[in-house]
């Protein structure tokens, strides 16, 4: 068994790493992973918070800022924010860029809930149709400064087709590990971007203890959520351009003597490792050390009751939380034992937010007014942010005056048979014009 002793090159701006369990700092030279105060399994492991020199940063940045020349958009993608990254070398990044989603106003579905200003941060559209490519895009990149041969990861689908997707347009070769159970758009975006795939017949709980061994036995380089720290670096990203586009929604001018960004009051996302939410603080807590916005918004967590490890951990304050025997028809956010537990914990705890459930009824209900009042259509892990805005809303966990966003973390056409299955489908009719005015008589 070779063990792996390579590491990705220094980023200018990253200082150390901090181990977010006992507090031990690296140089980001000597540690790739986790910290080694914890076994490598389960929910507690010894996560690493990477941390920036920000003065350093403001003093280099405070002329150019980002280069933020022109608005957000998704061909320049995360790449704007490089210097904010853990990348070495912003020409390592895959030439299909990630982020650069649109933050769009639902004023209909605001007006549902009641409330005054609704936006939707839609990264359904990202290239694989995740959110999960803004991390993908730092594994990609830390592996090709590294000279890694292999990337591999385990996924519940999404990571691993964000990865897939990646690594064939950077040309790196990857290993994916993936519950058989998976929706089969996911699997078959795997198969048509060329990933080796391992299905496990086993849980994504599994998949993810196979891939770590995986990748220490044949010296691959570890996508894996929670246990590679740079994924949370991806993730902020949304934060950024939420806040930035955010800033254009508002009309602040640029020059006037306030922070360019403006944060919302309230942010809602779904939570299955914890690993979004964690980005999502990062995000924001990047920006308030810079004096970029004025405030940090409050973070609320969603999840399924089927699917509600962090929330128990949240609510019966546990520094960890116990596993659970998840079993949500929402895939992305089926997890027995997160991986990325303290970082979400944080986001939620630090920013006065709460973490939602919502049983699964309410999660498959909810795709059909994001899309019939929104005009985005979200798979259930995505619409499940949704399902815990309106419980927030019925509970006046947020004022109806306030500015709320929420992050559609996946593309519909990711799992139709959910819509199918709360639709109640479409029967045929024959085709005379008869039929058609019998169809379509209650118009
Ligand atoms: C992965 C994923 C989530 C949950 O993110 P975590 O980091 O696991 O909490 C939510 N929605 C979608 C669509 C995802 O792919
Ligand atoms: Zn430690």
């Amino acid at each position: 068994m070779s063990k792996v002793t390579q590491n990705s090159p220094v980023p200018p701006f990253v200082r150390r790493l901090r181990c977010l369990r006992c507090g031990t700092e690296y140089t980001p030279s000597a540690i790739e992973y986790v910290c080694s105060c914890r076994p490598n399994s389960g929910s507690d492991l010894g996560t690493l918070d990477v941390q920036y020199d920000y003065a350093a940063l403001s003093s280099s940045l405070s002329a150019m800022r980002f280069d933020t020349s022109g608005p957000v958009n998704s061909t320049q993608g995360i790449a704007r924010y490089a210097p904010l990254l853990p990348i070495a070398d912003p020409q390592t990044l895959a030439p299909v860029a990630v982020g650069g989603t649109p933050l769009i106003a639902a004023p209909r579905l605001a007006q549902e809930l009641s409330i005054k200003r609704l936006l939707i941060k839609d990264d359904g559209r990202n290239p694989s149709g995740s959110l999960k490519d803004r991390a993908s895009a730092i594994a990609v990149s830390r592996a090709r400064s590294g000279g890694f041969p292999i990337v591999a990861t385990a996924s519940t689908g999404n990571a691993a087709a964000a990865l897939a997707s990646q690594c064939a347009a950077s040309g790196q070769t990857n290993v994916i590990f993936v519950p058989h159970s998976a929706p089969p758009a996911k699997i078959a975006q795997l198969l048509a971007y060329g990933s080796h795939v391992i299905a496990i017949d086993g849980s994504y709980d599994q998949a993810f203890d196979l891939c770590i061994q995986a990748c220490q036995s044949f010296g691959w380089y570890n996508r894996n959520t929670g246990y590679n720290p740079y994924m949370t670096e991806g993730k902020k990203t949304v934060s950024y351009e939420i806040a930035e586009q955010l800033a254009a929604h508002t009309g602040r001018d640029a020059t006037a003597e306030q922070p360019p960004f403006v944060a919302p009051d309230a942010l809602f996302v779904s939570v299955g490792d914890g690993c979004i939410i964690g980005g999502v603080h990062k995000g924001f807590k990047d920006l308030l050390a810079l004096g970029w916005i004025e405030k940090m918004p409050r973070i609320y967590g969603v999840q399924s009751e089927q699917s509600d490890a962090i929330y128990q951990a949240w609510r019966k304050d546990w520094e960890i939380p116990r596993p659970v025997v998840a079993s949500t028809r929402a895939d992305s956010i089926s997890v027995n034992a997160p991986r990325d537990p303290v970082k979400a914990l944080n986001a939620v705890r630090e920013s006065q937010g709460a973490v939602l459930t919502v049983p699964d009824s309410a999660i498959l209900n909810a795709i059909l007014p994001l899309a019939q009042l929104g005009g985005i259509f979200a798979e259930p892990a995505g619409a499940t942010a949704l399902a815990g805005l309106a419980v927030a809303v019925a509970e006046k966990l947020v004022r109806p005056d306030e500015t709320i966003v929420m992050i559609n973390t996946g593309s519909g056409l990711k799992d139709v048979a959910a819509v199918m299955e709360v639709t109640g489908g479409v029967a045929a009719i024959p085709p005379t014009l008869d039929a058609v005015f019998a169809a379509t008589k209650e118009l």
